[in-house]
């Protein structure tokens, strides 16, 4: 396996995943970015990115982050609040709408779920397994797939 950076062929070269655990320091990781309400193509509900507490984290390990798997909870709560809304709107102007905003709620919750599983189980590993090849070169920050 070659190691040195494909760039300036330093070889003053790490994981990613290494310097992504070197750069953690008292961060409160679980509270890091999952907040994804949009798959690849999904649906566009964008909700809760959470913010990072803690004191710091190097840039670099920021931007080593690994791959982020979907969450359930938030995603679904914002579909189930906007879908309410939606309802008390629609209740205020048309009832009929009423029933789309519910067939909404369902239909996006499933449908969520669907790519959120989707997602976990075979894309997420596949980035997560080319995370763990990436390095990171100290010298010109090159990041690169070792293969
Ligand atoms: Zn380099």
């Amino acid at each position: 396996m070659d190691l040195n950076c494909p760039q300036c062929k330093s070889e003053n070269t790490q994981r990613l995943s290494t310097a992504f655990e070197s750069g953690l320091s008292h961060v409160n990781t679980s509270s890091k970015g999952v907040g994804i309400g949009v798959g690849p193509d999904g649906i566009g509900v964008g909700v809760g990115t959470a913010s990072t507490t803690g004191t710091s984290q190097t840039v670099a390990s920021q931007r080593a982050a690994p791959p982020a798997k979907m969450t359930y909870l938030k995603p679904l709560a914002g579909i189930f609040v906007l879908a309410l809304v939606l309802v008390l709107v629609a209740s205020a102007i048309w009832k009929p709408l009423g029933f789309f905003a519910q067939l909404f709620w369902v239909v996006g919750s499933v449908l969520y779920v669907y790519r959120a599983y989707q997602f976990n189980s075979k894309s997420w590993p596949v980035l997560l397994q080319e995370w763990q090849n990436t390095f990171l070169c100290n010298r010109c920050n090159h990041v690169f797939l070792a293969n």
